[in-house]
């Protein structure tokens, strides 16, 4: 028997996640603030809640999917929790996670918290490759990971519940140190007879070439030995950086998404430590 949901929220990720579970044949109560949104999904087999109290008396497991921390506290307040498996995928800080959870255990109900990685187009859709970071009880994601595999992968990160925020941020901080890296690259070639469409392939081999890189970054921090020896070491890049600021100044390119990362990399570098990589701009980071 397929396990009954309650899902608060029918924005595009909520309206994405409750698709998956009617076409699964999973029971469905929704509820949304705004009440228009739910009259697509009611036609589709979910049943209407008129309230979010209401919602969350018809099922035991309660899946949030609402905009912000605050907009949780909002629709959850006068909902009565006790003894409830609650899943929350609205994105939030580590702390606020944390404090969710505590929130939640002061009610007398079970809880997890999610991070999505994914767009709503990726929901239903395995192939695509998004999941969800779920941390928090372990016993609730054992109990329901199935019925939360079917809008996207699980991937269980521990029973800290600010963890699933932590590697959500993480993985997007990374995500945006790429987009500023392809920004500086493509401001580049702006100027030049060059097609911005035969640079993209290239880009993208290169990154994914180098993203392994990322391994060789976890074993320096696991064994506290940052040395590379001859290999892309840091007295090498250090001395290489004057290539790319005078080729950001010759081709009228601000240097400013750069220049930071750079001046990390000068400061690491000192007379002892030329033949360590890059992992030691990382201790640099953590105050
Ligand atoms: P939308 O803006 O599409 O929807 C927001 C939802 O929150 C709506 O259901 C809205 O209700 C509800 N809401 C907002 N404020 C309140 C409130 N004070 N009380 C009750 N309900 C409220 O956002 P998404 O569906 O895209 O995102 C939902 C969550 O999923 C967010 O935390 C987002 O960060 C996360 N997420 C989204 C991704 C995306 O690409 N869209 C990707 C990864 C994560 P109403 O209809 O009444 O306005």
């Amino acid at each position: 028997e397929k396990t009954s949901v309650t899902l608060l929220g029918l924005g595009a990720m909520g309206t994405a996640l409750a698709r998956t579970w009617l076409a699964t044949g999973h029971p469905l109560t929704v509820w949304n603030r705004t009440p228009a949104r739910v009259a697509a999904l009611a036609a589709d087999g979910a049943s209407a809640a008129d309230s979010a109290a209401e919602a969350v008396a018809a099922n035991t497991l309660i899946v949030v999917c609402l905009l912000d921390d605050a907009s949780v506290d909002e629709a959850l307040a006068g909902t009565d929790l006790a003894d409830k498996d609650l899943v929350n995928l609205t994105t939030s800080t580590p702390a606020q996670a944390r404090a969710r959870a505590e929130w939640a255990r002061e009610r007398g109900a079970r809880y997890l918290d999610g991070g999505i990685m994914a767009v709503p187009p990726m929901i239903g859709v395995p192939e695509a490759g998004g999941y969800v970071f779920y941390s928090g009880s372990r016993e609730l994601f054992e109990r329901h990971k199935e019925t939360l595999g079917i809008p996207a992968a699980t991937t269980y990160v521990g029973e800290d519940a600010g963890f699933a925020a932590l590697h959500d941020v993480a993985l997007l901080s990374a995500m945006y140190g790429m987009f500023a890296g392809t920004a500086h690259a493509f401001a580049l070639i702006r100027n030049e007879d060059i097609d911005p469409a035969s640079l993209a392939p290239l880009l993208a081999d290169w990154l994914v070439a180098m993203a392994p890189a990322v391994h060789q970054t976890a074993d320096h921090l696991r064994s506290s030995d940052f040395t590379t020896g001859v290999v892309s070491n840091l007295a090498m890049q250090v001395a290489g950086t004057p290539t790319f600021l005078s080729t950001a100044e010759q081709q009228g390119v601000s240097p400013e998404l750069l220049s930071p990362y750079f001046e990390l990399m000068r400061r690491r570098l000192t007379e002892d430590n030329g033949e360590e990589g890059l992992t030691g701009v990382i201790d640099l980071l953590v105050q």
